[in-house]
């Protein structure tokens, strides 16, 4: 259930997606909020301006929550964002350690607004060289 405080930062989100898209890049924004609702770091889609595939709001918050704030502040940490994370900065969100997400379009939502996507899966083989490859994980865990 969101609150007015969370339909604030929410709106904050959805502001810094169109600041996304004037400056030339897919309409995305997202931030950082504290417990107490204070915003404590934001940040905008730059895909096409930093030509980077990988630079999603989301990820690029979640890559500094997990440099710059200690785990417990992380845990107490919201992030508020214009659309669903995709799966690449749910990997890296859950890896930083922020306690919630609250997003305002959802993946099946931005899916209805957006041409389909050109990206088609890549194929992985494997598992394969088992006996050889768990010697660095093996060393590195003991
Ligand atoms: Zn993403």
């Amino acid at each position: 259930m969101l609150t007015q405080d969370d339909e604030r930062l929410l709106r904050r989100a959805v502001d810094l997606a169109h600041e996304a898209l004037e400056t030339g890049n897919p309409p995305f924004g997202s931030l950082l909020a504290g417990p107490d609702g204070t915003v404590i770091a934001e940040d905008r889609n730059t895909t096409v301006t930093e030509a980077d595939i990988t630079a999603h709001p989301e990820l690029k918050l979640a890559r500094w929550a997990a440099r710059e704030l200690d785990p417990a502040t992380a845990a107490g940490t919201t992030m508020y964002t214009s659309c669903q994370p995709c799966g690449m900065c749910a990997g890296a969100i859950e890896r930083s350690g922020l306690g919630r997400v609250v997003f305002a379009l959802s993946a099946e939502q931005l899916g209805g607004l957006k041409p389909a996507p050109a990206a088609v899966a890549v194929r992985q083989e494997g598992p394969a060289l088992f006996d050889e490859a768990r010697v660095p994980v093996e060393v590195y865990y003991r």
